[in-house]
């Protein structure tokens, strides 16, 4: 009889660990606390190391059909408004199929995930079914739910996102700090393109107020932008999402932004945090379970990405009976998920976000002397991208 695996959350993590583990023969069950999937606006940019993982489960072409191919990515300095440098991800060519990235919104890969699961035989997804405990046993995990219908599992994946149930319930510590400001994501119609010439993925750096401006295609797949900016320390919902302090952030970008394109106002608090392992016994953590980031640079998602197909490997193996993999998921994906995501997006907002002059300046010198030099950029976007942790964890035994 094939291994039973409990994955709890229908989260983009989630989906994409259950499809992986189904196409590697494992039965799987997907437990989901809502009825539907969440449309707030969060990760979007899938960088070339995901779409080569999107492509072995099948998904790649339906998700880059609903979302926009971005080739660059650009820094600007926006108390100038002058162009620092320019990032060409067809350098990788030779290194990955993907010389780009997809900016789709992580709804519609849980949708089309949800799809393809719905048609695969092996796969039970629940939705509206709440994980609150979770009891290990000799050799199973009973999972307990709301609707007091959970059952007993092989293993247990945590993808339940940042405030996981599954990790309280393993009592593994999340280490590490909030941030003291929110960060805040108007959604507008405005043609940024066209009025400010940056292209779809842009970093604004200022040290007054920092700004993300990137472009996605919504669910009527016309287009829109989203503009992410700190908000203060105090500010309330009520002051940030006031049309007064919209439109003054949107009318710093562009003078002519008119109000009525706004269509999203959103707000919510950033974390560094990783979970102290990402084991314990049959459970594991994945996603935002095992690790939160803040947004710069758009790596979160891709490392949980990452750790499914990571975790399905290891699962398959360890059912095959190669029990000694059990602990590699953690040696690979925690070490790296520290170096390439913790460090990379904390160095991310600090670039955006820097108040000394000569400190900025320098750091656009090294972004302009970096894009300049063909090997500097090349190696630049083989981290960025994440490609070099990939190689890297393939290489941890
Ligand atoms: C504004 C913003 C922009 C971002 N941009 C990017 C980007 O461009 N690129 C990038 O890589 N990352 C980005 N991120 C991060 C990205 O959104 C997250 O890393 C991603 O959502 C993690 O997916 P997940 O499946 O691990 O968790 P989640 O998306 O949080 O999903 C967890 C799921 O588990 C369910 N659940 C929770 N508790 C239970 C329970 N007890 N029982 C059953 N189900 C449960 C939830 O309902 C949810 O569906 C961004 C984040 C934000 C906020």
């Amino acid at each position: 009889m094939t291994a039973r695996i409990c994955i709890v959350g229908a989260g983009p993590v989630g989906v994409v660990a259950a499809i992986a583990c189904a196409r590697k023969g494992l039965r799987v069950t997907l437990l989901e606390s809502e009825r539907a999937t969440d449309h707030s606006p969060r990760a979007a940019t899938t960088h070339p190391s995901t779409l080569e993982m999107l492509a072995e489960l099948g998904l790649f072409e339906e998700f880059r059909s609903v979302g926009l191919v971005a080739r660059h990515f650009q820094f600007w300095d926006g108390v100038t408004r002058t162009l620092i440098a320019e990032f060409d991800h067809d350098v990788l060519r030779d290194e990955t199929p993907f010389p780009f990235v997809v900016q789709t919104e992580q709804h519609k890969l849980c949708e089309i995930a949800l799809r393809r699961l719905s048609e695969m035989p092996e796969v039970e997804v629940r939705l509206g079914v709440n994980v609150v405990g979770l009891e290990q046993e000799a050799g199973i995990v009973r999972v307990i739910t709301g609707d007091g219908e959970g059952g007993s599992f092989e293993y247990v994946v945590g993808c339940d996102g940042g405030r996981s149930t599954v990790r309280r319930c393993m009592a593994i510590d999340f280490e590490g700090y909030t941030w003291p400001e929110r960060f805040l994501v108007l959604t507008s119609l405005f043609d940024f393109r066209t009025a400010l010439g940056c292209c779809e993925r842009s970093y604004i750096s200022d040290p007054a107020e920092w700004t993300n401006l990137f472009k996605v295609m919504g669910d009527d797949l016309k287009g829109r932008w989203r503009a992410v900016y700190p908000a203060r320390e105090n500010e309330s919902d009520e002051e940030a999402f006031s049309e007064a302090a919209v439109r003054r952030r949107l009318q710093k970008l562009h003078p002519d932004h008119p109000m009525e394109l706004v269509v999203h106002r959103n707000i919510y608090r950033v974390h560094q945090r990783v979970a102290r392992c990402f084991r314990k016994g049959r459970v594991f953590l994945a996603g935002d379970a095992a690790h939160v980031n803040n947004p710069v640079g758009g790596l979160g998602l891709n490392c949980g990405i990452h750790d499914a197909m990571e975790l399905a490997e290891t699962l398959h193996l360890v059912t095959a009976g190669r029990e000694e993999v059990l602990d590699r998921y953690e040696r690979r994906r925690r070490p790296l998920n520290i170096e390439y995501v913790q460090q990379q997006t904390v160095a991310n907002k600090k670039r955006l976000e820097e108040r000394d002059p000569k400190v900025r300046e320098a750091h656009f010198d090294e972004l302009r002397r970096t894009a300049a030099d063909p090997a500097l950029h090349r190696r630049f976007l083989m981290r960025t991208s994440l490609i070099e942790s990939v190689r890297k964890a393939r290489e941890i035994p």
